[in-house]
């Protein structure tokens, strides 16, 4: 079964089929405790349902799978959990070395409470090899974290380089690959040691469930720690979530392929808009990431890219507002297209220019969606 491509696997949710009554969507798992057996043991490996949940289980196979994975995937209650959870895995003391442009919550969290918990956090353009070079500092260094494509300017950093700069100081590489997702990119397999996405974006692709994931390259102290930090905090997906994620997971190919399609073709006819002062998208070959992104991302570019207008801060709110067919919302990755004036929603000491608007695209028609942004923009000229 193994040698199936992924999409076949993903399609299947890895063929499961449920022993009872022979159904080929499985049962969702509500149960919170299991029976011993007669010889007081719990030969099924299920004991308590905060740790074991077969609901959970089997989502996280799909995931561990799509990531190549050798020890295995873990789901969480939210992509931040996930992510928290690996930075309360280190120990107090611990320096930790961060991209500077990312998801703004998680930098928010690193900035104000990493520091409450002991450690200590540098942010770095991590697109910059030199620059991450020089922030690491050997036998001090445990974590590098790096996000790619990073939101919302969707610059690249190179994961296998990365992972060598980490490794060389006795650090491990974690990757946030929400938006580049294992469609296009399998950091582990490119030397990463850990991958994190929020599950709440194209992973489930609905906009209708909240999950995050870890996965990792291989076994040691620390996934040890981060399956303890989730056990005992209990910071777990609940067993429908788990179920709408492994649905949605399905067509998680159709969706992706067609969404960076989609996005890909908004990013060129944008580029030539007389109103648009820059495209931001990693797929095309202007792209100061380009390079690279072709490299470590097969497939497509994905879902994500950002316009900056001619008319500013004004402007661009003003484009978000007019839209009809974009929905004026924040967060990323559904069937539905998103549109977001970035900086309003990340506050002071955010790298976002005011001039940007953030495009999550669907997988509605790529010219309705061109037309409806292209009208939203012209507007603003004319009022
Ligand atoms: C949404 C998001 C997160 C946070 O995930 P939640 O599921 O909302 O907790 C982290 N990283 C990236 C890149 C995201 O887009």
């Amino acid at each position: 079964m193994t040698d199936w491509n992924k999409r076949t696997l993903t399609a299947q949710a890895m063929g499961h089929i449920d022993p009872l009554t022979r159904a080929v969507v499985p049962p969702i798992h509500v149960a919170t405790t299991y029976i011993r057996d007669a010889d007081n043991g719990y030969s099924s490996g299920y004991i308590y349902a905060r740790p074991h949940n077969a609901t959970v289980h089997e989502a996280e196979a799909v995931l561990a799978m799509l990531e190549e994975a050798p020890a295995g995937a873990l789901l969480f209650a939210s992509g931040m959990a996930a992510a928290v959870a690996v930075f309360e895995s280190l120990a107090p003391g611990d320096h930790v070395v961060a991209s500077r442009v990312m998801y703004w919550g998680l930098r928010n969290w690193l900035a104000n409470e990493a520091t409450r918990w002991g450690l200590a956090v540098d942010f770095v353009e991590s697109d910059d090899l030199d620059a991450l070079r020089a922030a690491v500092q050997p036998g001090r260094t445990r974590l590098v974290w790096i996000e790619t494509p990073s939101n919302p300017m969707w610059t690249i950093t190179d994961i296998a380089a990365a992972a060598d700069i980490a490794h060389a100081a006795g650090a491990r590489l974690a990757v946030d690959s929400t938006c580049a997702s294992p469609v296009h990119t399998r950091p582990l397999t490119l030397g990463a040691d850990l991958v994190m996405h929020s599950a709440s974006k194209v992973l489930n692709g609905h906009s209708d469930v909240i999950a995050g994931v870890l996965a990792a390259r291989e076994d040691s102290d620390l996934w040890e720690r981060i399956k303890a930090t989730r056990h005992n905090r209990g910071a777990i997906l609940g067993p429908f979530e788990a179920y709408l994620l492994q649905r949605g997971m399905r067509t998680l190919h159709v969706r992706q392929e067609r969404q960076s399609a989609s996005a890909m073709a908004l990013a060129q006819r944008l580029t030539a808009h007389p109103m648009v002062a820059q495209v931001l998208y990693p797929g095309l070959p202007q792209h100061p990431g380009h390079d690279v992104a072709a490299r470590q991302m097969s497939g497509g570019f994905g879902y994500m890219l950002s316009v900056r207008l001619t008319g500013g801060e004004a402007a661009a709110i003003g484009a978000a507002a007019r839209v009809r067919l974009w929905k004026r919302a924040t967060s990323l990755g559904g069937v539905e297209s998103l549109i977001e004036h970035r900086a309003s929603i990340e506050g002071t000491g955010s790298p976002c220019p005011t001039d940007l608007l953030r495009l999550s695209t669907g997988i509605e028609d790529t010219g309705d969606l061109f037309d409806d942004l292209d009208e939203a923009i012209r507007a603003g000229s004319r009022g």
